[in-house]
C-alpha cells in the first residue's frame, strides 16, 4: 500500500541567527536564512497488508471470533490494514502455545543457543530498518527522523545487548541460580511501538521465559512485521506470540491463570488496574507508567544548549514520551531570557508530514489523544495560565498541534500535576536549588529529570534531591541499552534495560 506523502510545508531552518524576540520580523528574518524543500521518504515500497491475523504458535492465526478493527495513519487519517481483535480464546491459545514452548524448548534450551536467535533477530531488525522505521512513521505519526535514527536502531541495540546476556546470566547474578520465570504476558503502549516491545522481548527471552506480547489498539503494525522476524529467524514456535486488540485482550492476558508474569508499560490509570487484578496472585510484575518530568535550568547553565535541551525533552515524540521534561523549573534570573529564546526555537520546528525528513513534530497518535490535549490546553487556560503556541503551519487532515507552553502557572495547576502526553510544556520559575527540588518533586509522579548548570556539584545534590528514576544532566532523553529505567512513586515498579531489566525475568534460587 502506498501513502501519499508531502504537505508541502516550507519554513525556516533551525537554529543558526541568534533572535532577540520571537516577534514576526524574527521569523521572516529565520525564514529568509534557510527554507527547506520538502523531502519526503517514499513508502512505496513497503509492503502493508490489508489484513493481519494473530501470530501463535509461529504461525499468522486468524482470530477465533473473527472480528477485525482498522488501523489508521494519523497524519492523514487514511486506514492503514485490519488487525484481528483478540479475545480470550485468542489469548489462551497464544498462552498454551507459550506453555508448550517454554516446556519442550525454550527453557531447556542452553543459553549460548537462545543468545544465537536473539543476535539474529537483532541483525534482521537492522537489515529492515528502513522498512520498519516507515512503518512506525506511518502507524504511529512520529517524524521518520526519529524512527529512523532512534526507535528502530535502538529496537536492535536492546536485541544485541540482550542477547550477549542470554549465556552469562550466572555472571549477572552472583552466588544465585537465576532460573526463567516462565510465560510472560507484556503489554505495551503506543508512543514506541518497537522500541517497547524490544524493551520487553529482548530481556524475557534472553533469560529463557516464552511470551504474548499485546501491542497498542492504534499501533500494532512493527509487532506484527516483528513477529516475521521471528518466524524468518526460525526462533522455535511459540516462543514469541503477539495477539492483538484493546484493552480488553490485555485485561484477558492480565487474568489468565497460566501466565507467570506482566509487563505493562502505558498509564497510570491502568497501571492502578492491572496492579489490583494482579494482588493475591503469585504473578510476578513490572509496570513503567506516567511521568510529569521537571526539567530544572539554573541560572549558570549555557542557556543556548538549554533552549535545545527544552526542546528535546518536551517536543521529542509529539511529546508522547512517559519520560518528557514537561514541566520546565528555570531560575529567576534567566528565566526572561530562556523563555524568550524558547519561543523563538519554537517558532523554527516544523510541524508537519512525519515521513517528511525535515519534520521536527509529527502527528498526535491518535483523534482520542488529540482530544486530550487539546482538552488539557482549555484547562490551562481556564487555569489562568499565560499561552503561547507556536507559529508553525500545520497540515490540513490528519492530528497536528502546536508545541505550546504556558507561563504563570502555579504549582496545584491540573496542567502541572497531570500527564498530559503532547506538546505542551508548563513553565514555573525559582529562586533557590531548594526550591526547586520542592517543586520537582511536588507531582505524583517520579520517572524522569533533567538538570542543567555549570556546576557538578549541583548537578550531584540535585540528582540526589529529586526523586525519579532517572535524571539526565545538560542532556535529555538519552537511552542506552545498558541503562536502567523506571519511576518511583506513581511512576511504576521495577526496572527495564541494563542488568536490572533481567531481574524481573528470572526468579533466584540459591
Ligand atoms: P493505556 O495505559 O490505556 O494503554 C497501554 C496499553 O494497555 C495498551 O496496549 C492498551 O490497549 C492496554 N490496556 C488498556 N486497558 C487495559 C486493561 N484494563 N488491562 C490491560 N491492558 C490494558 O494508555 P492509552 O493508550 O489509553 O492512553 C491513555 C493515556 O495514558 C494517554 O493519554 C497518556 O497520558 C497515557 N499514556 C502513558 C504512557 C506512558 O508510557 N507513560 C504510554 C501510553 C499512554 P489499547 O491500546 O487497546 O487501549
Amino acid at each position: 500500500m502506498s501513502e501519499k506523502t508531502g504537505t508541502n510545508i516550507t519554513k525556516a531552518a533551525n537554529g543558526s541567527p541568534k533572535p532577540s524576540s520571537p516577534n514576526s520580523d524574527l521569523k521572516n528574518e529565520f525564514a529568509a536564512f534557510l527554507n527547506y524543500a520538502p523531502a519526503p521518504e517514499s513508502s512505496e515500497h513497503i509492503e502493508i497488508k490489508d489484513r493481519y491475523q494473530h501470530f501463535i504458535d509461529g504461525d499468522f492465526t486468524e482470530p477465533v471470533k473473527n472480528r477485525y478493527f482498522k488501523s489508521i495513519n494519523p497524519a492523514t487519517e487514511a486506514v492503514l490494514s485490519e488487525f484481528a481483535e483478540g479475545t480470550s480464546e485468542d489469548v489462551d491459545a497464544a498462552v498454551k502455545a507459550a506453555r508448550k514452548a517454554y516446556d519442550k524448548q525454550w527453557s531447556v534450551l542452553s543459553g549460548k543457543e537462545r543468545g544465537k536467535y536473539i543476535f539474529r533477530i537483532a541483525r534482521m531488525i537492522q537489515e529492515r530498518s528502513r522498512e520498519l522505521a516507515i512503518t512506525e512513521t506511518m502507524d504511529g505519526g512520529k517524524p521518520i527522523r526519529e524512527s529512523r535514527d532512534v526507535d528502530v536502531p535502538l529496537a536492535a541495540a536492546y536485541f544485541f545487548y540482550y542477547a550477549g546476556w542470554a549465556d552469562k546470566l550466572k555472571y549477572a547474578f552472583p552466588g544465585k541460580t537465576p532460573v526463567p520465570v516462565g510465560v510472560c504476558g507484556q503489554i505495551i503502549p503506543w508512543n514506541f511501538p518497537l522500541l517497547m516491545l524490544s524493551w520487553k522481548i529482548a530481556p524475557a527471552l534472553a533469560a529463557g521465559n516464552t511470551v504474548v506480547l499485546k501491542p497498542a489498539e492504534t499501533t500494532p503494525l512493527t509487532a506484527l512485521k516483528f513477529a516475521e522476524i521471528c518466524r524468518d529467524a526460525g526462533l522455535p514456535k511459540g516462543v514469541v506470540n503477539i495477539v492483538t486488540g484493546a484493552g480488553q485482550t490485555g485485561a484477558a492476558l492480565v487474568d489468565h491463570p497460566d501466565v507467570d508474569k506482566i509487563a505493562f508499560t502505558g498509564s497510570t490509570e491502568v497501571g492502578k488496574i492491572i496492579q489490583k487484578s494482579l494482588a493475591g496472585t503469585s504473578k510476578k510484575y513490572s509496570l513503567e507508567l506516567g511521568g510529569k518530568g521537571p526539567n530544572i535550568v539554573y541560572d549558570d547553565a549555557p542557556v543556548d544548549q538549554a533552549v535545545e535541551g527544552v526542546i528535546n525533552a518536551i517536543f521529542f515524540n509529539q511529546g508522547h514520551v512517559c519520560c518528557a521534561g514537561s514541566r520546565l523549573l528555570v531560575q529567576e534570573g534567566i528565566a526572561e531570557k530562556l523563555i524568550e529564546k524558547l519561543k523563538a526555537r519554537m517558532d523554527s520546528l516544523i510541524v508537519g508530514d512525519p515521513l517528511d525528513k525535515n519534520t521536527d513534530i509529527g502527528a498526535i497518535n491518535s483523534k482520542m489523544q488529540f482530544e486530550k490535549i487539546e482538552k488539557y490546553i482549555e484547562i490551562g487556560k481556564n487555569e489562568g495560565a499565560e499561552f503561547y503556541q507556536s507559529s508553525s503551519e500545520l497540515p490540513s487532515n490528519g492530528f497536528f498541534c502546536k508545541p505550546t507552553i504556558f507561563t504563570g502557572v502555579s504549582q496545584s495547576n491540573r496542567i502541572v500535576q497531570e500527564e498530559i502526553f503532547g506538546p505542551v510544556l508548563t513553565i514555573q520559575t525559582f529562586r533557590t536549588p531548594q526550591e526547586a527540588i520542592e517543586k520537582a518533586n511536588n507531582t505524583p509522579y517520579g520517572l524522569a529529570s533533567g538538570v542543567w548548570t555549570d556546576k557538578g556539584s549541583k548537578i550531584f545534590e540535585t540528582g540526589k534531591s529529586v526523586r525519579s528514576g532517572v535524571m539526565w544532566s545538560n542532556t535529555y532523553n538519552k537511552f542506552d541499552p545498558t541503562s536502567p529505567f523506571g519511576g518511583y512513586k506513581e511512576s511504576g515498579i521495577g526496572r527495564e534495560g541494563g542488568l536490572h531489566g533481567l531481574y524481573p525475568y528470572v526468579n533466584l534460587g540459591h
